[in-house]
This record gives structure tokens, sequence and C-alpha cells, in this order.
């Protein structure tokens, strides 16, 4: 099922996702729905707060990506990247490891508005997977950059809160515009 993604100025955006302590019937459907949500959005990732459930788990899948690379480390050996994919993290827990890089990087939440974020080029990752297993991995490029805005996005942590001054100064009438028409379809519910 195909949910509706909340877009910046919904408060649950804001909300600190709380750990999943079971693997429940609801939670494997709640992932599937956000795979299904994300692909018909043509998006790369999606947390659970975006589909306004405060929860640490986050969906993820690069392949559709041919031009901005990923890398995968997996018991120290590099892997293929599409092996990992479709990927749902629940609980992660991620540690930066490489240099910062620029990048750009959109958002399901705020639709057209694009910005080069800099962020650790590889992020080591402790999760657990939508069977409850535990998932150790390392990535590169893309997925790392991903992994990082989903990551942020559990903790309640938006793009625009990563952007340079200068670039969300320039911003503020498309963020102001987009708050306002956000919560003036929250006022007609
Ligand atoms: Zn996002």
């Amino acid at each position: 099922m195909i949910l509706p993604i909340l877009r910046y100025g919904h408060p649950v955006l804001r909300r600190k996702g709380a750990r999943v302590d079971e693997i429940t019937p609801a939670i494997t459907e709640l992932a599937a729905n956000m795979l299904e949500t994300m692909y018909a959005a043509a998006g790369i990732g999606l947390a659970a707060q975006q589909v306004g459930q405060p929860l640490q788990l986050t969906v993820i899948d690069v392949r559709g990506v041919k031009d901005r690379p990923s890398t995968l480390d997996l018991a120290g050996q590099s892997s293929d990247v599409a092996g990992l994919m479709p990927l749902v993290l629940i609980n992660p827990a991620i540690t930066p490891v490489g240099p910062p890089v620029a990048g750009p990087e959109g958002c399901l939440s705020f639709p057209e508005i694009y910005q080069d974020i800099t962020r650790p080029e590889s992020v080591e990752v402790a999760a657990i997977n939508a069977k409850g297993e535990p998932l150790q991995f390392k990535a590169g490029g893309l997925l790392a950059r991903v992994i990082q805005h989903e990551v942020d996005h559990l903790n309640g942590i938006l793009f625009i809160d990563r952007m340079s001054a200068q670039a969300k100064e320039a911003m503020k009438p498309e963020l102001e515009a987009l708050r306002a028409a956000t919560k003036a379809a929250r006022e007609k519910e």
C-alpha cells in the first residue's frame, strides 16, 4: 500500500524515532509499504517519520541510480551493493569513517528542493534487518550519503539542518512556502 509522504512543516518529521523492540507483523507490513511508497515516488530512501511513524526504521534502495557509485564492505570484503538491496534498517547505529565530502541531496519531504550537503564519505553501520537479524557493514559513496540522510530523519534531523547558512538563506522563500502549504493542508484535514 502506498502511504502519504509527510512534507516539511509536519511536526512528526521532527520527532526522534522510538526503538523497535520486536519485528511484529505491523512492522513487517510498514517496511513493505514504505518500500512500495519509496519506489512509487522514485526515491532512494524513506524514513518512518516521513509516513507519520516516529520509529527507528528506514528503507533504502540505491539500485536505480547509475551515475553516482556506492561501495559496500561486508566482513571486510568488498561486496556487491545490489546484493544488499532493498535495505531495511531497524535501530541503526552509524559511525562516520571517511573524510567529509559535498554532494547533492534531495528529500521526498521537500519536493523540488536540492542542495549540496557535506557528510563523511563512508560509514560503519550496525542495525537489524526486516527479519530481526543483525546486520553490520561499511558503506561508501551514495549509499553512505543516503544512510546518513535517513538516520538523521530517525533522529528528527532534516537535510536543511545540514545546509550552509548561505544556502538555507537562499532557499528561504521555497522553504517558507512549503511549510505554509503543509500547514494549510493539515488545517483542512
Ligand atoms: Zn529525506
